[in-house]
């Protein structure tokens, strides 16, 4: 007799920590109990290769001991760029760009924002500009030049609708 073979579901480890168990929870970061910990992702990652303060592997590990304060108080998870390279090669299916994006959804309901961020949108929110300095005498007679509108009074109705979408939870009109 000839003995089939079944396929394995994939293994889910229990939930180490409390946090952990959290993270699970959030859209996105349902695979962290699949990590082993082999460190193939610190071993892809690109901004990994740039910093010696960033190492994916590490930050997945705080999350599965529960490290919960000292990760969603840092500016690392946020230094993901989500190339998910390091997904590519995960033997274990972890979505290591989905995961830390949902810690940086924790993060950011707890007021753990990083400054840099926090300033980004402040600048959005204040005139709908990401780089408002960036549009000079020079941009403004090249858009005369070409027949364009100077008048850049639409990046107001920008900053109503994303006030209205994101801080006053109405629909943007
Ligand atoms: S490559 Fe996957 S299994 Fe290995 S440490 Fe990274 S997330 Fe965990
Ligand atoms: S998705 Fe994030 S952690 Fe993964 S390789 Fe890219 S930057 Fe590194």
């Amino acid at each position: 007799m000839t003995q089939q073979t079944k396929e394995q579901p994939p293994i889910n480890h229990a939930p180490s920590s409390t946090f952990a168990k959290e993270i699970s929870q959030e859209p996105g970061g349902e695979g962290i109990m699949q990590c082993i910990q082999c460190g193939m992702c610190t071993a892809s990652c690109m901004v990994a290769s740039k910093t010696e303060r960033y190492r994916p592997r590490k930050l997945i590990q705080k999350i599965l001991l529960g490290k919960r304060k000292e990760v969603l108080s840092s500016d690392l998870p946020w230094l993901c760029m989500t190339c998910r390279l390091c997904e590519e090669r995960c033997q274990e299916d972890v979505d290591l760009s989905e995961i830390f994006t949902a810690v940086r959804e924790i993060a950011a309901r707890e007021g753990y924002i990083p400054p840099v961020f926090q300033n980004t949108i402040n600048k959005v929110l204040e005139d709908g500009w990401l780089l408002n300095d960036a549009y000079t005498d020079f941009e403004e007679d090249e858009r005369d030049d070409l027949g364009l509108d100077t008048d850049l009074g639409w990046n107001n109705e920008f900053v109503k609708k994303v006030k209205k979408r994101y801080f006053s939870g109405g629909a943007a009109k």
